[in-house]
């Protein structure tokens, strides 16, 4: 269970650094370093060479980063206390590493100098840690992992910090960067709300593992609904995801991220039918959505736009005395409209859309009728926005009815 590496807080310590002694530019470097591997840097933080002070900040920064640098207090000195503080804080005793007391023995040799207590005190490191060796100096760093945190401690002397960061930490942080994927499965349903799916979903919800996130994605007129997961493997979202699909039952649209023209239009290759439009309200919205999926000339004859009376009575022969005695938006003008797009067009399937979308009209409703063979439906919609959105809303609804019909009469 290995958190995702996303973000870093460099926690710096000594004295010296707080009175501008020493100025503090081991964490410049480490940012910069940090940079290509896409790990934001969320918090800089210095502290003095107190207890209290470094476990404050710890406490504080693990909360805001996943990855955490600290340097200097590795020192052989009484002031350099980070190392015998981690050993506590991760709950861990301090043992002897034969490696690093056998470089560090024949560091002083070399130098024909003599190994001291404090010296070879730099070879006794915690138990609970990855010893991050150090070829250009004495102290090693040290290399954490608790809960979702990854912890990393180098010394304060620049030039051994940044030999370790180069030689162990970056390569490790770029391995572990690979291994970050993501699965994610995503549905579309449609004609349905946010809310009532999840009421739906509702004890899907409360056993879906820690590990898989379940969200919902609102469009209008559609809801994606995506699990997706650092932790779990492909195949155990996809069984979570496969019953994802029979919970959403008669409002899932497609298992995939896809644009709903794009699942109609598939729908109409492989049955092999055709499909045009006649539009009033939507002035074109509709045939404009179908016609922009590549390939669409395979299934799409069509559309004519006839938004007066007399254009529906020019173009598409309707009586005018007809469409006055239900009225231009009415559930027999539409039917009549989708009626004679297949008869003037010889089309397997023709979707009429008439009604009104003007804001603020309480009255605001479309009907919708679809045509094919001798079979119609009409449906009518209540559209509650302003002009474009109540357009949008419109052809969705259209194109998802559309999709169950092709659905229907292709089967029968
Ligand atoms: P330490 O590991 O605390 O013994 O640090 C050793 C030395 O490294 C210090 O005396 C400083 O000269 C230098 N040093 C420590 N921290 C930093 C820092 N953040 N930036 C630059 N130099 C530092
Ligand atoms: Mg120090």
């Amino acid at each position: 269970m290995k958190t995702m590496i996303k973000t870093c807080a460099i926690l710096t310590i000594g004295d010296e650094l707080l009175i501008g002694q020493t100025i503090d530019t081991n964490s410049a470097w480490i940012a910069k370093a940090l940079e290509p591997l896409g790990i934001q840097i969320k918090q800089r933080v210095s502290v003095g060479d107190v207890k209290q002070d470094i476990l404050d900040a710890l406490n504080h920064i693990r909360n805001h980063a996943d990855l955490i640098i600290m340097t200097g207090g590795l020192g052989p000195t009484a002031d350099d206390i980070t190392k015998p503080l981690l050993a506590a804080y991760f709950n861990t005793e301090l043992i002897w590493d034969a490696s690093v007391l056998e470089h560090v023995t024949r560091y002083f040799e070399q130098r024909k100098r003599p190994l001291l207590e404090s010296n070879k005190r730099q070879a006794l490191l915690p138990a609970r840690c990855d010893v991050l060796f150090n070829e250009m100096g004495t102290a090693p760093g040290m290399w954490f992992e608790d809960g979702s945190n990854y912890f990393v401690s180098l010394p304060g002397v620049p030039f051994e910090m940044q030999h370790i960061m180069q030689e162990k930490v970056i390569p490790r942080l770029r391995k572990q960067i690979q291994q970050q994927t993501i699965t994610h499965r995503t549905l579309i349903t449609a004609g349905v709300g946010e809310s009532f799916l999840a009421e739906k979903l509702a004890t899907f919800e409360q056993h879906l593992p820690k590990e898989i996130k379940l969200a919902y994605l609102p469009q209008l007129g559609m809801v994606k609904l995506r699990l997706s997961s650092t932790e779990l493997s492909e195949s155990t979202v996809e069984q979570y995801f496969q019953e994802l699909i029979q919970r959403t039952q008669e409002h899932f649209v497609v298992a995939q991220d896809r644009e709903l023209e794009g699942v109609v239009g598939d729908l109409l290759i492989q049955t092999k039918q055709g499909v045009a439009c006649i539009e009033s309200c939507t002035g074109g919205a509709l045939a404009s959505r179908i016609t922009a999926v590549k390939g669409a000339s395979k299934y799409f004859q069509g559309s004519f736009v006839t938004y007066t009376p007399e254009m529906k009575n020019k173009v598409l022969g309707i009586d005018l005395n007809f469409i006055e005695q239900y009225g231009a938006v009415s559930e027999e003008v539409a039917v009549e409209m989708a009626k004679a797009g297949l008869r003037q067009w010889g089309v397997d399937y023709c979707v009429a859309v008439s009604g009104l979308l003007e804001k603020g009209d309480e009255d605001n409703r479309v009907w919708i009728a679809l045509a094919h063979g001798n079979i119609t439906e009409a449906h009518k919609i209540f559209v509650p926005y302003d002009r474009i959105r109540n357009t949008q809303l419109t052809t969705t609804v259209a194109l998802n009815l559309l999709r169950k019909f092709i659905m229907v009469n292709s089967i029968s």
